[in-house]
């Protein structure tokens, strides 16, 4: 007719899968559609009956074999099938025509239960296509009633009674499974039943080994009033009986045969009270199971209604009703970081990068400056000479004294404190202190003054080391012009052969990586892993490939800077600008390094410190009069204080019986002492530091009052503006280096990237049906519920499409029925 059964077996599979795939819901709406479950003590034929109804042999069995997992049966009749299969969609086996096979894997999904678990509520999912079996859905229980007869302890018989009663529950129909040689009075499955339906109105009982007892018996039994059921009893045989006439009757397909027979030879069978034989029973279960079905219909369909109602609400309200797909998502997801590399790409153009290339270029500046200017004693006699009359008196003789004497009593103090290190670490007191405890020491300041020393020695090579300001003034021979050109050749030689093809490339590349990295660890693609990396791989393969060509052009378009460089006064004027820029920007710089030198120590520990080293600079003193200073000024208290402590430590070493207590002791105010002298060295050299940075800071202003003076206004004096003549050859550099950089790697990568995006995204993503796979999607945890609510919608969509279809002919056969 139209196939109930069949049709809402259907759909309950759909919904107990859509029960599976969201965790944690309570509620189930497939259990609202009957099943048939089967109980009976152990050794009752309950496997027994069960494999005569399916005409298969499959169910574990043995003495030794317990199910411990409930068999969620369904048997899927299909008229055009040749060989019956079976399958366990949870494990993903399909097509399983080996029964050996499938009762293999029930053992091992039963022995899969620890035995300190005893039952597990995790049901087992077989179903069975066959061609002569009918559409039904059967439940083979844990035994509970096998296993409370064993030794278990009370708990285990409480989770199973649980187990078992979460399964006959309304509306399923109750199998009770009892063996004509045992009393009925003694029936667990009917003790159980009774419990439960105690009407028994959806309670069918099952003699089994109706040929072990007399039939006059067996009937009595099959048509007694004392347990009366009203679906009632049917007796059956569902082992092969030895009989006389017929002694090899061993296949499954032959039970049934016998059973027949068993039935036809005695008449006292024949009678209209009672009912025998599995293939009445199969027409029984069929009919009971298709009226309950029919009944449960309209509860079905209003609890589907309900959930898909709820469902919509919830996409609603969460997701204000957005559809997104697992490819949308990814194709979003990759718009968005074309969109961020689109807008990386117009915020970083030639002008961008010309600017970072620039900043670069400022630095080398300074540090060539550094080595070959600032510190040159000399300087201070140019800048006079450039300046004239305008100079405002500025310190040329002191700070050119200054710096020298600060270099010198830096240095001094340096090597006094390290002998103070070196002692302490010598010393037995604290031998963990390797004299750079809490002291970073700024390497700039280092650098400076190992310059310094350079450029000594370079003057000492000159011949004449200019020390005295008379002599300083008066002579500014062809010797100093020499001198000058010389010193300007040399620091732009080492401007343009710093290597700045490669440095330029790097730095941007590097900005670019930078860029890369930020665009994927915000979301989405944070979120995404394998994504996150591709992508990152991607861009630096991009750049690696561009990375040389790039290098060697930059270096070839500067090439002729290494021989003339050509400007107009225009880019004179600017980069004079620049250069004053780029001083005043030091001198900023050396202001907040002074602060914080100064915010390092207390106020009165460096300005006495202070006063000490200014003293040192000003009396000229000699490195030993420094160190003479700082340990009698300083130190030598505490060191004698400390000489002591060793002294003691040493005595009583020899005299006391317990060390530990002496070392402790010694250890615990030697380090109280060696603290304090830390706190001073810092002081100390934070002194040094600042009075090396003024010292710097006012080098700076002095050059940018040479570099402001109308003579640095004129190209040709670009001798005595060396920081001028820097700032223009490094502006036309930077200028080609961004020209080939633009050109070989930035126009390469921003047109590469966004294309290979695509390919590469979809490529890692794909599944075999070449669609993009939830993988991706499922790894946003966001997208991942809105997904599987939008997903639960679907399926509930089509279940209630397909309910709608069975109500709509069941109405149909009604009015049918009716008009008739
Ligand atoms: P279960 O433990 O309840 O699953 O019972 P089984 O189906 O394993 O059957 C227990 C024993 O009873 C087995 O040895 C079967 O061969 C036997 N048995 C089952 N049905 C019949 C029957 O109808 N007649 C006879 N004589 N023996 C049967």
């Amino acid at each position: 007719l139209m196939d109930l059964t069949k049709r809402l077996l259907e759909i309950q599979t759909l919904l107990k899968s859509i029960e599976q795939s969201d965790s944690g819901t309570s509620k189930s709406i497939s259990m609202q559609l009957p099943s048939i479950v089967v109980i009976g003590s152990q050794s009752s034929g309950k496997s027994s009956v069960l494999e005569a109804i399916v005409g298969q042999e499959f169910l574990p069995k043995g003495n030794n074999m317990v199910t411990r997992r409930p068999i969620e049966l369904t048997l899927i009749h299909e008229p055009g099938l040749e060989t019956p299969y079976g399958e366990f969609p949870a494990l993903g086996l399909n097509k399983m025509k080996d029964f050996k096979a499938i009762q293999r894997t029930l053992v091992d999904l039963n022995n899969s239960v620890p035995d300190s678990e005893c039952v597990s509520d995790r049901p087992i999912e077989l179903r069975i296509h066959a061609n002569n079996i009918p559409d039904l859905r059967l439940v083979d229980l844990p035994g509970y009633i096998q296993i409370t007869n064993r030794k278990q302890p009370e708990m285990l018989k409480h989770r199973i009674r649980m187990l078992c009663e979460k399964y006959l529950v309304e509306p399923n129909i109750i199998l009770a499974v009892c063996a004509a040689d045992v009393d009925l009075a003694n029936s667990e499955a009917l003790l159980e039943s009774r419990r439960i339906d105690p009407l028994g109105m959806r309670t069918i009982g099952i003699i089994t080994k109706v040929d072990t007892v007399e039939p006059r018996e067996a009937v009595r039994m099959l048509s007694q009033s004392d347990y009366p059921l009203h679906l009632g009893y049917v007796g059956v045989i569902c082992k092969p009986v030895k009989h006389k006439s017929d002694h090899n009757l061993e296949k499954n397909t032959e039970v049934v045969l016998s059973e027949a027979r068993y039935f036809q030879k005695n008449l006292e069978f024949r009678r209209p009270d009672i009912s025998v034989g599995v293939g009445f029973l199969r027409k029984k279960l069929v009919n009971v199971l298709e009226e309950s079905m029919s009944r449960s219909l309209s509860g079905l369909v209003d609890a589907v209604q309900a959930d898909l109602e709820e469902t919509k609400y919830e996409i609603k309200v969460q997701y204000n009703d957005e559809r997104i797909t697992a490819e949308s998502y990814m194709t979003e997801c990759i718009d968005i970081i074309k969109q961020r590399v689109k807008q990386f790409k117009q915020n970083f153009g030639k002008t961008q990068v010309r600017s970072e290339i620039q900043k670069y270029m400022d630095s080398r500046i300074i540090s060539i400056c550094e080595e070959l200017y600032w510190n040159d004693p000399r300087a201070y006699q140019m800048g006079e000479h450039v300046l004239g009359g305008s100079s405002r008196g500025w310190l040329s003789e002191t700070l050119s004294n200054v710096t020298h004497a600060v270099s010198v009593i830096a240095t001094a103090i340096e090597s006094a404190l390290t002998e103070i290190d070196k002692a302490n670490v010598g010393s037995t007191v604290s031998p963990s202190n390797n004299g750079d405890n809490g002291y970073q020491y700024n390497n700039s300041a280092k650098k400076r003054r190992a310059i310094k020393k350079k450029n000594d020695d370079e003057f000492s090579e000159l011949g004449r080391v200019p020390n005295n300001r008379n002599e300083q003034k008066d002579v500014w021979s062809t010797e100093n012009d020499i001198y000058w050109d010389h010193k300007l050749d040399r620091a732009a030689s080492m401007l343009v052969k710093s290597g700045i093809g490669r440095n330029t490339t790097k730095l941007v590349v590097d900005l670019i990586m930078d860029r890369i990295y930020e665009i994927v660890d915000t979301p989405p693609f944070s979120y995404h892993p394998d994504a996150r990396n591709r992508v990152v791989k991607m861009a630096s393969e991009i750049l690696r490939s561009k990375y040389m060509s790039t290098v060697e052009q930059v270096e070839n378009t500067i090439k002729p800077f290494k021989y003339e460089i050509e400007y107009e006064s225009r880019d004179w004027d600017a980069a004079r600008a620049s250069s004053i820029e780029l001083l005043d920007r030091e001198i900023e710089m050396c202001k907040k390094e002074i602060k914080k030198e100064k915010s390092k120590v207390s106020k009165r520990q460096l300005n006495e410190s202070m006063k000490l080293v200014k003293q040192a600079v000003d009396s000229g003193v000699k490195f030993n009069n420094v160190l003479t200073e700082i340990i009698s000024r300083q130190e030598t208290p505490r060191r004698q204080e400390f000489d002591n402590v060793d002294n003691l430590q040493e005595n009583d070493v020899g005299k006391s019986e317990n060390n530990n207590v002496v070392g402790k002791n010694s250890a615990g105010q030697g380090q109280f002492i060696d603290m304090d002298l830390v706190i001073n060295k810092e002081a100390l050299r934070s002194a040094v530091q600042v009075i090396s940075l003024q010292n710097y800071s006012q080098t700076l202003q002095f050059r940018k009052q040479v570099v402001s003076s109308s003579a640095c206004a004129k190209a040709e004096n670009k001798k005595f503006c060396m920081e001028v003549f820097l700032e223009l050859l490094s502006q036309k550099l930077a200028y080609s280096a961004v020209l080939f950089i633009n050109y070989e790697l930035l126009q390469d990568f921003f047109f590469e990237v966004p294309r290979n995006l695509d390919v590469q995204m979809y490529n890692l993503y794909r599944n075999e049906a070449g669609k993009v796979a939830k993988t991706f999607a499922n790894q946003n945890p966001k997208i991942k519920a809105h997904l599987a609510l939008l997903e639960r919608k679907e399926r509930l969509e089509n279940v209630m499409e397909r309910l709608a279809r069975i109500v709509r002919a069941q109405n149909l056969a009604e009015s049918y029925k009716n008009n008739w």
